[in-house]
């Protein structure tokens, strides 16, 4: 029953096994750039798709990308392939949406997002007079903080001192770590409509508005500056094109390899043990969630308490539900959203009183809006999102009640009539978290992005108890998203190969 699957490394030098945990995009990109340094890289995945939460599932003819959907800071995809001699274009063609989205208030009161800050501005301008020029000028300094934090010094913070902070550029721009997104939007504008669309991107790093340090403004940059962008056949051409580029590169991929044990050897890991095999190997990475991966080692090994994760701000969880139609839908773009509610009650309910939203606000995409191949002829594909706290209570009848909420929602104020039209749904709640990414609370998308959670202050990815443990992911640095993940994988490749 019991297997070994490889043997100690034949390291003459340098050259290491390397196992790495988890296929999200944090263990994809660190496969690649340890495998082009001359390592021997096995992922093991415990699902039977690669991807992490960004998987892909078909049904009913309806292809799913089941998480991740906004293509945002093109720069950092397109950085990853050229470390490789690639390009994005090698893999997979980009579309830049316009509009980028739509935001509904209500019935029939909505406003798009087009792909230009002129176009925006304009738009701007009609619903709050001078907030066209004051949004230039915001956008302006959201570019230049999008230079400092992302250009520069991203991939210089592998979190390992609060010095990695320091530069003559951030000394210049402390204000904006003091500040809030919220105090800066409210700042300039007035209109609600105006504020909520600009604090939508804090929505990405997990954290309300007022809890996150105005530095983050760069968020706005890649919204408005950088645009929204879509692989053509989905998200999942991504993962496809990154698993590509890996077994290139002669990384070996497998999946339904579910780790149970990490056991310790004179302070490093000496097995890996998989419900049906056992692994050597010189050097462990984990893209597994954080504290999931250290509650497989002997206690002593672990360097954050359960009082620690308790503490911590996680981002939220999702109520997610797949649907297909029977027809295509009127009024809608590739991404919606619908804030007509009031936005701090729900955050409230996400972060401070945790409960299930009195009024929920939600995003819905239609992928099939702008790439066909994702339903069948004359059929719509529906993914829908309400973010709620972690660690709820999800039943079958919860969920329901919810997808009544929104489907009521979307029928009122897209002015069409959609119940009898669905063909195929399935939900994903807190529960599946829990199960099938052994996700902390259920979180959706990892450790928050607050000023206390940034940079050094963020779970180390490097273990200081185990010697050759390393962590990347959405929990470790630089934080949640499908770009800070590949990030990672590049960090923790570099400290290793340091
Ligand atoms: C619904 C949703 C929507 C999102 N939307 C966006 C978006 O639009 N844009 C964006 O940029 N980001 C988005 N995100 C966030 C983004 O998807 C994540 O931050 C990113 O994909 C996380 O990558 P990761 O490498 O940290 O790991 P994950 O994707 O979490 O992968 C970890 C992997 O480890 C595996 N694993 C866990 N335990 C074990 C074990 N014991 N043995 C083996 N394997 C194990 C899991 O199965 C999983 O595959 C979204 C996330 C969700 C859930």
């Amino acid at each position: 029953m019991w297997k070994f699957e490889s043997s100690r490394a034949h390291s003459k030098f340098m050259k290491k096994n390397i196992s790495i945990i988890g296929s999200g995009f944090s263990s994809l990109s660190a496969a690649c750039y340890l495998a082009k340094a001359g390592h021997n890289v096995t992922v093991y995945e415990k699902n039977d798709r690669l991807g992490g939460r960004a998987r892909q599932f078909k049904a009913e003819g309806f292809t799913f990308d089941m998480g991740p959907s906004w293509y945002w800071m093109p720069d950092v995809f397109e950085k990853f392939f050229n470390d490789f001699g690639k390009t994005t274009n090698d893999f997979y063609k980009l579309k830049k949406l316009n509009p980028a989205y739509r935001v509904y208030f209500g019935s029939e009161d909505y406003i798009d997002i087009e792909d230009d800050i002129e176009k925006i501005s304009e738009k701007f301008e009609k619903i709050e007079k001078g907030s066209g020029m004051k949004l230039k000028k915001f956008m302006q300094k959201a570019k230049e903080n999008y230079s400092i934090g992302v250009t520069d010094m991203l991939y210089k913070m592998p979190g390992m001192s609060p010095l990695e902070l320091v530069s003559l550029k951030t000394i210049k721009k402390v204000r904006y770590f003091v500040s809030t997104i919220r105090k800066d939007v409210n700042k300039e504008f007035k209109n609600p409509k105006l504020r909520s669309i600009l604090e939508f991107p804090v929505l990405f790093l997990g954290a309300k508005a007022s809890n996150t340090p105005a530095f983050y403004n760069f968020m706005n940059y890649a919204d408005f500056g950088l645009g929204t962008f879509q692989p053509k056949n989905g998200f999942y051409d991504l993962v496809t094109a990154m698993v590509s580029l890996g077994t290139s590169l002669g990384v070996s991929y497998k999946t339904n390899h579910d780790l149970q044990k990490i056991q310790i050897k004179n302070k490093n890991v000496s097995n890996l043990i998989f419900e049906n095999s056992e692994v050597k190997c010189d050097l462990v990475i984990s893209g597994a969630d954080y504290h999931h991966t250290e509650g497989l080692l002997p206690k002593r090994f672990r360097q954050y308490s359960e009082n620690y994760w308790e503490n911590r701000v996680f981002a939220p969880s999702s109520l997610l539900f797949y649907v297909g139609f029977n027809k295509k839908l009127k009024n809608v773009e590739h991404h919606n959203l619908f804030f007509d509610t009031d936005f701090d009650q729900h955050a409230d309910e996400i972060y401070n009183k945790p409960k299930w939203p009195t009024d929920p606000l939600f995003y819905a995409n239609f992928t099939s809006k702008t790439n066909a191949k994702t339903a069948p002829s004359n059929c719509e594909n529906g993914f829908f999102l309400i973010p709620i706290a972690t660690n709820l209570e999800d039943s079958i009848e919860i969920r329901e009640k919810y997808f009544n909420i929104i489907l009521e929602k979307l029928e009122s104020y897209t002015k069409q009539k959609l119940r009898d039209s669905i063909i195929f749904k399935k939900s994903f709640c807190v529960s599946d978290f829990k199960k099938e990414y052994n996700s902390y609370g259920g979180n959706a998308y990892g450790l928050a992005n607050t000023l206390f959670q940034t940079a050094f202050l963020r779970p180390n990815i490097k273990s200081k108890l185990v010697q050759n443990l390393y962590f990347c992911g959405q929990l470790t640095v630089p934080g949640p998203g499908v770009p800070p993940a590949i990030v990672s994988g590049e960090l923790v490749a570099n400290l290793i190969n340091k």
